[in-house]
This record gives C-alpha cells, structure tokens and sequence, in this order.
C-alpha cells in the first residue's frame, strides 16, 4: 500500500485554480523527487498536502496510511506523521529552536509519556552536530536572523528531531552552497529509512546528485507532465524544462 496518495487533486488558490488534476505516490522507503518550473504549483501541492486553509481543495483525494486525510486540519495531518518542511521558512520571534522542537514531539507522543528533558537535548545535541548547526541556536527564536542556509539546516532539524513517517521538503536546496548542500543531503539521506517517505520538491537537478531518488515526477502548469528515472532529471539540467514533453495523465502512470 502506499503511504501517500494523492488522487486527481484540484486545488484552487484565492478563487484561481493552480492544481489541475495531480496525481501522484509515494510509499515507505522511497524517496520521489518533484521538479518543475518556477510557478508550476509544486509549493501549492505541499501547502494543499499539509491543509493550508488558503489552499481549497475542490476535487480529488488525499489519502495517508490508508486513510483520506482531505479533510483534517493541519496539527491532526501532522500528528500522523506528516511533515513539510517550508521552501520560504519563518521567523518566529518569541520561541526559541529548543521550545518548539520539544512541544512538537510531545504533541505526537502519548500526554502520559513527554520525552525526559535530558533524552531530548541528548537527542537535539546530536542532531546538530549531524547538521553542522550550531549548539548555540537551540536558544535560538525559530529562523530569526539565520542566513538562508541555516534556515534550511533547521527544516532538515525539525525532520530530523520529528522523525516523520512522510516528508515533504519544498526546494531544501535552493540558495545552498556547495558545502551546505551537502550537509543538507547527508541529513536528509540519513532519514531516508525504510519506515520515511520523502517527497523531495526541487526545481534543480544538482541535489539529486546527493539524494538518489527511486523516481522523478515533473509538474509543469499544476499537472504531472511525465515521470521517469534520474535520467529525466539529467535531460532538464541539459535541455531545460521546454524540453519536457507533456503527457496525457494516462500515460504518465502506464
Ligand atoms: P512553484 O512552487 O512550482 O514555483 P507555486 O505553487 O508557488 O509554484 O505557485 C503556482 C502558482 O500559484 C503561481 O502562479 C503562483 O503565483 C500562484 N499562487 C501560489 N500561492 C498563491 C497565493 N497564496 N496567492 C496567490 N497566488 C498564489
Ligand atoms: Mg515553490
């Protein structure tokens, strides 16, 4: 069965419709990239998969374990498990890295069982050490005054610390350098479990370079214009996305 599965999704936004029919898989264990062009709806695909209520869903489905989630609010998608991390990450002054990493995980544990104070910053400590964040920022308030880099590492934090079964990372690699870009992809690699979904959102192919994925979806004007292998994503670096034929939805998932 697959984990998450996204069923003729219609999304309009602000009384305009952006998705226009996307369908689309991902299952435990794999991680599926979705690449397209600037404006082709794959952050609206994030928002509408976490229930952002700017973002209506006028037909189709959205099922997670089995069960159509359409419906749910945001924190319930999220206590299942669900998890997006944010292309354009915020600033939230007033609470610090440390104090929403901990209230987040408690609020998908049992009431009865909080994690230990002490097991949690064992746990956060090493964590940023995998992401090369500094210890100092988990007094930190969430993003504020982080260079676009680590506002990055602190989305790959947030999955890291979360551990959820299904991850939605919109372009974690944009605006990176080499050198972060890496720490990002060891980070995400290392949460690329057989029990993690992961649907990587990237415009460009170079991370996929770094994160292998089992298959490569292209958005183009809010519908899935072709699937394939990592080679597809070898002819949009070389050729561009113009150089994407787009399919009838019926082919796309011969
Ligand atoms: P991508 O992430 O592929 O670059 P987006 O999902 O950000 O694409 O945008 C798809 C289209 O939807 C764009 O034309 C964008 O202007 C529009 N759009 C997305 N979010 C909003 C919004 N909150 N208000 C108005 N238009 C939006
Ligand atoms: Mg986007």
């Amino acid at each position: 069965m697959n984990e998450l599965q996204i069923k003729d999704l219609r999304v309009e936004v602000e009384g305009k419709e952006i998705l226009k029919g996307v369908s689309l898989d991902v299952s435990k264990g794999e991680v599926v990239a979705l690449m397209g062009p600037n404006g082709a709806g794959k952050s609206s695909l994030g928002y509408a998969l976490l229930g952002h209520p700017g973002y209506k869903v006028t037909k189709g489905q959205i099922m997670f374990k089995g069960e159509d989630i359409t419906k749910l609010p945001t924190n319930e998608r999220a206590r299942k498990g669900l998890f997006l991390s944010f292309q354009y990450p915020s600033e939230v002054p007033g609470v610090s890295t440390a104090n929403f990493l901990r209230t987040a995980m408690n609020s998908r544990r049992d009431k009865k069982n909080p994690i230990a104070v002490a097991e949690f910053i064992k746990q956060l400590k090493e964590t940023m050490k995998m992401l090369k964040i500094d210890e100092s920022f988990m007094h930190r308030y969430i993003n504020e005054g982080f260079s676009g880099g680590e506002k990055k590492r602190a989305e790959i934090l947030q999955m890291a610390m979360l551990k959820p079964e299904m991850a939605i990372l919109d372009e974690t690699d944009s605006g990176l350098d080499v050198d972060s870009l890496k720490v990002v992809a060891d980070g995400i690699n290392k949460l690329a479990t057989p029990e993690t979904g992961i649907l990587l959102i990237t415009h460009y192919q170079r991370i996929l370079n770094y994160v292998k994925p089992n298959r490569v979806y292209v958005m183009i004007d809010g519908r899935v214009a072709t699937s394939g292998g990592p080679e597809l994503a070898h002819q949009i670096e070389s050729q561009g996305y113009e150089s994407i034929k787009v399919l009838p939805n019926d082919e796309v998932f011969a």
